[in-house]
């Protein structure tokens, strides 16, 4: 791209990934969620380049880029241009304060590995926006705006945890975030001497595939049965088994196997919460293989290469725990690994999983990280 050749940037944005220890697809279900930022990361190189309204913007992931016009926004046959496109359009509801700019995209971060690139991607942007032409966003606005144009230009309807997670992140804690209220708190984590160990399957998903909207039709669907007794019920969050169960009869089986993992996933976030509190690894271990369980049976958002690996890890009595960590249908597994034994585990891991997928495993350890911040 012609802008490159003279492109020298004025602002740099760190915008990481984010790991979810647990509480999957319990977001859009107005529930709670613990995830983190790691370090790995998108980083955003910016310019303002003196135009009223056009714009670059080149991605060296896919060494690839697009021009656009900031008074002619609209959705883009390219994917990945509309994470950028909706969060300019969602801005533009807010603010007419952003011009011309230039911005150079740079990742370390796989993409559609549940790792949440997309959250990293537009509020990276929308951070960046606000930073270089001080449109007076607060965090949560840069949250809310991205979600929403996730929503509306990806089409994906994705709860508020990937950005929230990318935003507010704090280095050594993860988020005790309450989806319903917006409340949230900072939970210190440490596993010494155990570490955060990803097995990423290679096995990309799409989540503005079907599948995650149809999950939440289903669990809306779950709702309105409940409702019928219970009136006051706006969401799975507000659901106990014992109302789930009462509702069972007239529920289709499918509707309930997705409800049961919400209501049981909900109340495993508040354990794990309490797990990390109290330092019961062992406890927290089980947590992670309990929620896997559901994923896959219950809320059948797994696949064959995320359960191999889950299964895998259970025959290491140096693993306290694993399961599939993102939206689904591939992306990483996490698991709790002693530090003694992280080398071996991903040496017998690659070597099974090379056997029985012909996929070369990649691996990597993640930490707890802050949020996204001006380098
Ligand atoms: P995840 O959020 O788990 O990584 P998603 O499917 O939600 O998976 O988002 C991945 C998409 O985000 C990619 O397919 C691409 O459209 C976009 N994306 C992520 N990182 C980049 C990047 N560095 N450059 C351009 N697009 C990116
Ligand atoms: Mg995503």
């Amino acid at each position: 791209m012609e802008f490159l050749k003279t492109f020298t940037p004025e602002l740099t944005i760190v915008s990481p990934g984010r790991i979810n220890l647990i509480g999957e697809h319990t977001d859009y279900n107005m529930g709670y969620v613990l995830p983190t930022a790691i370090e790995k990361k998108i980083i955003f190189k910016l310019r303002k380049n003196g135009s009223d309204s056009v714009c670059h913007v080149y991605s060296e992931t896919y060494d690839t880029g697009f021009d656009l016009n900031l008074n002619a926004i609209a959705r883009s046959e390219v994917e990945w241009e509309n994470y950028i496109l909706g969060v300019l359009n969602e801005i533009s509801v807010r603010t007419n304060k952003v011009r011309g700019f230039d911005c150079v995209l740079q990742s370390d971060l796989p993409t559609g590995s549940g790792l949440s690139s997309s959250a990293a991607l537009e509020c990276g942007l929308a951070f960046g926006l606000n930073e270089l032409f001080d449109l007076g966003l607060s965090q949560l606005e840069i949250v809310q705006l991205a979600q929403t144009a996730e929503h509306t230009y990806v089409g994906t309807q994705c709860g508020i945890m990937d950005q929230f997670a990318s935003v507010m992140s704090k280095s050594g804690h993860v988020i005790l975030l309450d989806c319903e209220s917006l409340e949230y708190d900072y939970i210190p984590i440490d596993l010494h001497p155990y570490k955060i160990i990803l097995l990423n399957t290679k096995v990309s998903h799409n989540l503005a595939s079907s599948a995650y909207n149809t999950r939440k039709r289903e669990c809306e669907e779950g709702v309105a049965i409940i409702r019928r007794k219970h009136p006051k019920v706006k969401s799975l969050r507000n659901v106990t088994e014992e109302m789930l169960n009462a509702s069972r009869p007239e529920m289709d089986a499918t509707v309930f196997d997705r409800c049961s993992f919400i209501v049981a996933e909900n109340k495993r976030v508040l354990q794990m919460a309490n797990a990390l509190r109290k330092k019961d690894l062992l406890w927290a271990g089980q947590l992670l293989y309990a929620a896997h369980h559901g994923i896959s049976k219950l809320y059948e958002v797994s696949c064959p290469e995320s359960d191999f690996l889950v299964e895998f890890s259970k025959d290491n009595p140096n693993v306290l725990g694993a399961r599939q960590t993102g939206g689904g249908f591939g992306g990483c597994t996490l698991n709790i690994v002693h530090e003694d034994e992280v080398d071996a585990f991903i040496a017998t891991a690659s070597i099974a999983y090379k056997k029985e997928f012909d996929i070369a495993l990649e691996a990597f350890e993640v930490k707890p990280s802050g949020g996204t911040l001006v380098a």
